[in-house]
């Protein structure tokens, strides 16, 4: 396989990089499995950066791992496909894939930066062994001397100088390590960065930092990125399009500013009310009743009912299903969207350039379970 370049893309930004369907992943086996993902479908655009969202155990790392193919035992994946577009044409399920295509896959078409450096960096290897060595696996062909001037060169795209190349991981600041991170996934120019809660571990100031100057690394070598946070106001700063996760499934997806400006679901709305926002008037917080479920006992229906403040008689007992709601792309698995009444006047506001919520066609309300909508 040739090394990808990452130059102004032949097929142009916006084309699919990486298409996820109907993946579910379990923990366990048999009864006693705990499905972490269920049939999650997601799409990562050239140049994109989408942003994963949702609480602790809703599964985003999960579906990474599982994406990726490092969900570790006793993870198992038990459906779906993961459609990765390299090569200018080439394109390879990652479930099927064996050993060989995915060691070479990995790093140099997908990377990913993990929340702890401390972990993922080997302690008793110095920066320049850890940077060359990763250049030596991957490009047998390059000197010596051309892996240690790319090292030189990578630190120095994420803001270290070179005479940290001796250091050891525990002679870095927290961020610095990050940093490294951030080196060593851009290595080999992937085409696609994962970010599992790359920043969640550092304190505010460098936080920002290192996302400005991930930010503009994107917009200078033009890979794109799955970004997995908690913190769903960082997605809207950084994101282009944000997808909501709940106990496994997901239940909103649209663009970063229709999202922020106009939720349609209720976790979503109850997400955005959990952080201060950094633009507008102030409003207040107010959080999200309750806690997530236990997967192994997940409740009926809308596994979010018992903590919505909107929840319908039905929503107790019929699933909703995530389908497209209203112009732009958004997909939103609440029966309020789905009904025919219109949702209340929080998860319908009008979205800046779109239209307001309007009734679902006929043909698509008949596709429903029966039940009362309002
Ligand atoms: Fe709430 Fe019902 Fe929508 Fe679920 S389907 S989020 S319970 S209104």
């Amino acid at each position: 396989m040739s090394q990808h370049v990452v130059t102004e893309p032949e097929r142009g930004r916006g084309d699919a990089l990486l298409e996820i369907h109907g993946l579910c992943v379990d923990y366990g086996q048999g009864s006693d499995a705990v499905h972490a993902v269920a049939d999650a479908d997601l799409v990562l655009h050239r140049g994109e950066v989408l942003g994963l969202a949702g609480e602790s155990g809703s599964g985003k790392s999960t579906l990474a791992m599982a994406a990726t193919r490092l969900l570790r035992e006793p993870g198992v994946i038990t459906a779906g496909e993961v459609r990765l577009h390299y090569d200018s044409g080439s394109v390879v399920d990652l479930l099927e894939a064996g050993a060989g295509t995915l060691r070479v896959l990995r790093w140099s078409e997908v990377s990913l930066v993990m929340q702890s450096a401390m972990n993922a960096l080997n302690p008793v290897m110095s920066v320049r062994t850890q940077l060359t060595d990763a250049l030596a696996a991957h490009e047998p062909d390059m000197s010596r001397r051309a892996r240690r001037e790319r090292a030189v060169e990578l630190l120095d795209m994420v803001g270290i100088s070179a005479d940290r190349l001796g250091s050891h991981p525990h002679e870095l600041s927290g961020g610095m390590r990050q940093r490294v991170m951030i080196a060593m996934a851009l290595a080999l120019r992937p085409q696609i960065v994962i970010m599992d809660e790359p920043t969640t571990a550092l304190d505010v100031v460098t936080q920002r930092e290192i996302l400005e100057e991930l930010m503009d690394l994107r917009d200078r070598f033009g890979f794109a990125i799955l970004f997995i946070t908690h913190d769903l106001s960082l997605l809207i700063e950084i994101a282009d399009s944000i997808a909501v996760m709940y106990a496994g499934r997901l239940v909103e997806r649209a663009s970063a500013q229709a999202l922020f400006r106009a939720p349609r679901h209720p976790y979503t709305l109850g997400l955005l009310h959990s952080f201060p926002a950094l633009h507008g008037p102030r409003v207040p917080m107010t959080g999200i009743p309750g806690s997530p479920p236990d997967l192994r006992m997940l409740p009926s229906g809308c596994v979010f009912h018992p903590r919505c403040r909107f929840a319908l008689a039905r929503c107790a007992d019929e699933v909703p299903p995530l389908e497209a709601s209203g112009t732009g792309g958004r997909v939103v698995a609440c029966w309020l969207q789905h009904g025919p009444e219109p949702p209340p006047a929080e998860l319908a506001r009008p979205e800046p350039g779109l239209e307001a919520w309007a009734p679902p066609a006929a043909d698509s309300r008949a596709t429903t379970p029966s039940g009362s909508a309002a």
